[in-house]
């Protein structure tokens, strides 16, 4: 079931308590502003999630309310893990679901990197 990308903030959401640190993740990324881990059920060989450390239920949520030293922190981080992982030369694919039609399950922004193979026309 997809979240409401217009409720407010649940400080318990399984992101919340991961940027925490009272669940583990596989960080492959942090700085002030972002962290990137490991997605725990990979759609693809690479699959990687990147949330902002800011309280933000969805991309509606972000776009509107970040500051711009947020937004820009995490767009560079996503950049900066692609080319690190050598993404840019196989390519990759950005997703962030957003609201009912979307199938967002977790109510913290994530987009999704994922790569590693040729991941066809769209995701379904
Ligand atoms: O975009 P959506 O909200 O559906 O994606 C949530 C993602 O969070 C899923 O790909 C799921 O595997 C991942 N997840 C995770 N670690 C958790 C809980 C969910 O990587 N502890």
């Amino acid at each position: 079931m997809s979240v409401d990308a217009t409720q407010p903030y649940d400080d318990g959401n399984i992101f919340a308590r991961l940027l925490r640190g009272e669940i583990p993740s596989r960080r492959v990324y942090e700085d002030e502003h972002v962290v990137v881990f490991h997605d725990i059920a990979p759609w693809a060989p690479t699959h990687l999630l990147a949330v902002p450390r800011g309280r933000y239920v969805s991309w509606d949520d972000f776009s509107a309310n970040a500051s711009d030293a947020e937004i820009a922190a995490f767009t560079r981080a996503i950049g900066k893990v692609a080319r690190d992982a050598g993404l840019v030369e196989t390519g990759y694919r950005l997703i962030a679901n957003a609201g009912r039609d979307s199938h967002q399950e977790v109510p913290h922004l994530h987009v999704h990197i994922m790569a590693g193979r040729p991941l066809g026309p769209m995701l379904v």
